[in-house]
């Protein structure tokens, strides 16, 4: 499927003036007042702003799918363009760039991000919410082509730890994306394949193995002892502060660690039980697996057991 191809090669790097063309059309067919070739090409010359491009395999040929334009002031970064080809929009392109984004700002010290979207395009808002931004205002009138107020919004940055699960703690990776917590879990993998992704892909070793955890070249680790998934959960929850945000529960597919995405209703009809579909209005499905999850109920009985693993109270 071209949705796997694309998504398997998205690759997100730092613009530059040839790839201006490009970037112009999908900036013409994104935006009722698009920027001029000019300004992009001032921000191009100018160190102050920072753009990133999304680009993936469309059939055998490369091209840019979105990009995202920075002005990083002080201690705030300012997203001041998302955009993406209307052929590749709900592919989770934006996410990714704003993730992208907010990842490099925290390397660089920043711990806040504003951006301001129209009052009118509501899409936006709503993905800007689920990435954790809140709407701190309005400017009255900001958009100077038909007057429309901009909403304002804000997101604080904050570093989540990303983990590589040994294969003993399959549950336990399980329980981590339940959490919300980017999770890679292979049941069998050699410990020189596991520590060179936890080094690539920067993330913390969680292991039971007494062996892995003698070896030199192992990069940060936590220990788990228990053997129960439930007294692992809580070994992880204090040993490494993992932190239950509403925000983040829920949100990961739990077979394969890809962030899910909301779907319309109707783009399900015939691929979950029919009694799902009609009961259930709100659907997610997972941009690498394409499994489909629903469900309030299940919601509150796995925010119930996490309350009562982790004696977190009010989860909802
Ligand atoms: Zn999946």
């Amino acid at each position: 499927m071209l949705f796997c191809i694309v998504m398997e090669s998205l690759e997100i790097v730092p613009m530059r003036a040839a790839d201006l063309d490009e970037v112009m059309k999908i900036e013409r067919l994104c935006f009722p007042s698009p920027w001029s070739r000019a300004f992009f090409s001032q921000q191009q010359r100018s160190p102050a702003f920072e753009n990133f491009l999304a680009r993936g395999k469309d059939g055998g040929r490369k091209r840019i799918l979105g990009y995202i334009c920075l002005l990083p002031v002080g201690g705030e970064v300012h997203i001041l363009n998302v955009a993406v080809h209307p052929q590749f929009r709900r592919k989770g392109i934006a996410t990714r760039l704003i993730d992208f984004s907010l990842d490099y700002c925290l390397t660089k010290g920043i711990r806040e991000a504003l951006l301001e979207v129209r009052r009118s395009n509501h899409q936006a808002q709503e993905m800007y919410k689920k990435l954790g931004f809140k709407e701190i205002g309005i400017e009255r009138a900001y958009y100077s082509d038909n007057r429309e107020d901009a909403i304002k919004m804000c997101r604080e940055i904050e570093r989540r730890p990303k983990f590589i699960a040994d294969a003993m703690l399959g549950k336990l990776a399980r329980w981590l994306r339940i959490l919300g917590y980017d999770t890679t879990y292979f049941a069998k993998k050699a410990d020189g394949d596991l520590i060179r992704i936890a080094k690539e892909q920067e993330r913390i070793v969680l292991t039971r193995d007494t062996r892995l955890i003698k070896r030199e070249d192992l990069g940060e680790f936590f220990f788990i002892q228990n053997n129960s998934h439930w007294k692992q959960l809580q070994e992880a929850y204090q040993g490494i502060e993992l932190k239950v945000d509403p925000r983040f529960l829920l949100s990961r597919c739990l077979i394969c660690n890809a962030e899910i995405e909301r779907v319309a209703k109707e783009s399900v009809r015939g691929k979950v039980p029919e009694y799902v579909f009609k009961t259930q209005e709100r659907f997610f499905s997972c941009p690498d697996c394409q499994r489909i999850y629903w469900g309030a109920t299940h919601r509150t009985n796995i925010l119930q057991e996490i309350g009562q693993i982790l004696g977190v109270k009010d989860l909802s």
